[in-house]
């Protein structure tokens, strides 16, 4: 387990391309963190890393997002609002996580016992001088 401090959010996308290069097909990553800590511009990050140009919008709502990169296809959910984790079944969850696509999962702790099992789970937290991560394989 390693912790480091990001100061600020170029940092965070730095640190987020970094993370990136260790993932690949079907890797399952979690973001765990308050609203505000940096879990949507870790996955902006990654995205980017992967190709993906602009903004990338939290999929409050809809709780899931797919992005088609050209190598890569990626699903970026927010689980903030799943009311029960249930519901995560209702809208196919299984067939996201079985594909190949690299799942990155803000609010992962509003599915418990509905998600597979991470490659890797990611801890933001706030710091005086940024955001303390902690990245736990
Ligand atoms: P979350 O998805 O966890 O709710 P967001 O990524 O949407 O958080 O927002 C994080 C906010 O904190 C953004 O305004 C971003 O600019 C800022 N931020 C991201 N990383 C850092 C950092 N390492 N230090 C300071 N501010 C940061
Ligand atoms: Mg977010």
């Amino acid at each position: 387990m390693q912790s480091v401090i990001i100061p600020n959010e170029t940092q965070m996308l730095s640190f987020a391309a970094e993370l990136a290069r260790s993932l690949t097909k079907g890797s399952v990553v979690f973001l765990y963190g308050d609203l505000g800590a940096g879990k949507t511009t870790l996955v902006r990050g990654i995205l980017q890393h992967f190709g993906h140009q602009g903004a990338v919008k939290s999929p409050t709502y809809t709780l899931v997002e797919p992005y088609k990169l050209s190598k890569q296809k990626m699903y970026h959910f927010d689980l903030y609002r799943l009311g029960d984790p249930e519901e995560l079944e209702y809208m196919g969850g299984r067939d996201y996580f079985d594909s190949d696509a690299i799942c990155l999962v803000e609010w992962p702790e509003k599915a418990i016992g509905f998600l597979p099992k991470p490659n890797i789970s990611v801890f933001i937290s706030y710091h005086a001088n940024g955001r303390k991560i902690t990245v736990v394989q």
